[in-house]
């Protein structure tokens, strides 16, 4: 939508051809149905770092269209951006839906032409040219060609990797596809019963073949196949590097800022204040209810009814470690159809990244999804999408 609407700003002809029923499928559903529409880095050379090997292909395109031109492109459209934690960007509607409106309001202006319901089944070549395209009732021919047909992940929402298929044929480099931010999975029976419950704050360590690894602090998210949230889906990269090497589990500290001895303490005075109480009762008061449950199996104390004065001095260190370590096994990642992301796409070599055309084929501009770009969540892939987009249809 921003290459075909840009495109026709500038005088040309255009014509968008989407599979579905109606566009932008994936972008209505993009964080959370709130959309963190970019990241608030306005330092290019800063914001670059967060992709990895592809930061010196982007200082062209970025110079093109920046955070700020995203900015200025949906403020003028009556769309105004809230600044959030780590610098994530959204709506201030906090509507995805909104970013959707914008996009099509602006393509209608433009006066592009939408063909709903037209998936492209075949690109044809000629003198190492595109010489037409296929749908399956028409043949459309045109000067240049913008293929943004995305990665794999979410196929529901149109992107099946069509693109993927098409470029290999042309001669392009396509790095397979695989699940890059991810949620990751755990068969731990406990983590499916919690399933929904959040902590708002805590500390967890992943660990190979019983190493300890790396940590990170934040939100987690227990779910029905494992654990989720921003913090989780950032590490799942590392994290698939571990699997690869052997067996992987986690430690959730739910107190990372208190030490041991600073918990025992204060679970002393939580069981003090509640000695005649039943223990599983008064674990509500340390954690989340059904975590609690959890934590209290894992005492195994035989009565299911134990008061609090009956727990000794031994099972409330267990207590305290429990808390501070609750271990996870990581059976594995989500796959292609629950990543945000996938890791692959068209190898930026073979891009001019000033332009996004292709180097093999002349008349082919590449943008979004498509492109091999590794990155964080964050707001960095709509960034992507939005100054490759605006670049391919400046020169296409
Ligand atoms: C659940 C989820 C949440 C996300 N949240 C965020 C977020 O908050 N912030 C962020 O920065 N990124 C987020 N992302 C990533 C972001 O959505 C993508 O980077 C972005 O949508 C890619 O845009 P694109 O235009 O390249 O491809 P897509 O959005 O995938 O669009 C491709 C389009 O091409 C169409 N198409 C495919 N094949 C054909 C064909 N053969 N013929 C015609 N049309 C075809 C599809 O139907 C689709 O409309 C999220 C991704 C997911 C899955």
């Amino acid at each position: 939508m921003m290459a075909a609407g840009t495109a026709a700003r500038n005088g040309k002809r255009v014509l968008l051809l989407e599979k579905n029923a109606q566009l932008g499928e994936k972008l209505k559903i993009t964080g959370g149905g709130r959309c963190n529409i970019t990241n608030y880095e306005l330092d290019d050379r800063k914001l670059l770092t967060h992709f990895g090997d592809s930061q010196p292909a982007l200082f062209s395109p970025f110079s093109q269209f920046s955070v700020k031109d995203t900015f200025t492109f949906f403020e003028k459209r009556k769309l105004p951006l809230d600044i959030q934690a780590r610098n994530r960007v959204f709506p201030k509607t906090q509507r995805a839906y909104d970013v959707f409106v914008v996009m099509k309001d602006f393509i209608k202006k433009e006066g592009v032409n939408v063909q709903l319901k037209s998936p492209v089944i075949q690109i044809n070549t000629q003198a190492g040219r595109i010489s037409s395209i296929d749908t399956k009732t028409l043949r459309y021919t045109a000067d240049s060609y913008i293929v943004a047909t995305g990665g794999v992940s979410y196929p529901e929402t149109g992107s099946t990797g069509d693109g993927f298929q098409w470029l290999k044929n042309l001669g392009h480099s396509v790095h397979q596809p695989s699940p890059d931010v991810v949620p990751l999975r755990s068969n731990d029976k406990w983590v499916q019963r919690i399933s929904g419950t959040k902590l708002s704050f805590m500390k967890i360590t992943f660990f190979c073949d019983y190493k300890k690894e790396f940590s990170e602090t934040g939100k987690l998210l227990f779910t029905h196949f494992g654990l989720s949230s921003p913090l989780i889906l950032n590490a799942s990269r590392k994290v698939a590097k571990l699997l690869k090497k052997g067996y992987v589990h986690a430690e959730v500290d739910l107190f990372p800022d208190t030490d041991v001895g600073s918990l025992d303490k204060k679970v002393l005075r939580i069981l003090d204040k509640n000695k005649n109480k039943d223990l599983k009762n008064t674990l509500y008061e340390i954690t989340e209810k059904k975590l609690a449950e959890v934590i209290f199996d894992m005492l195994r104390l035989n009565d299911p009814h134990a008061k609090v004065h009956s727990l000794s001095a031994e099972d409330r260190k267990r207590l305290v470690t429990i808390l501070k370590k609750i271990p996870i096994t990581i059976d594995g990642l989500m796959g292609l159809d629950r990543a945000v992301l996938t890791d692959g796409g068209v190898t930026l070599d073979e891009v001019d990244t000033r332009t996004m055309q292709s180097k093999k084929i002349e008349n082919l501009f590449l943008t979004g999804d498509m492109l091999h770009i590794n990155r964080p969540s964050g707001g960095y892939s709509l960034q992507l999408c939005w100054t490759t987009g605006y670049v391919a249809g400046m020169h296409a």
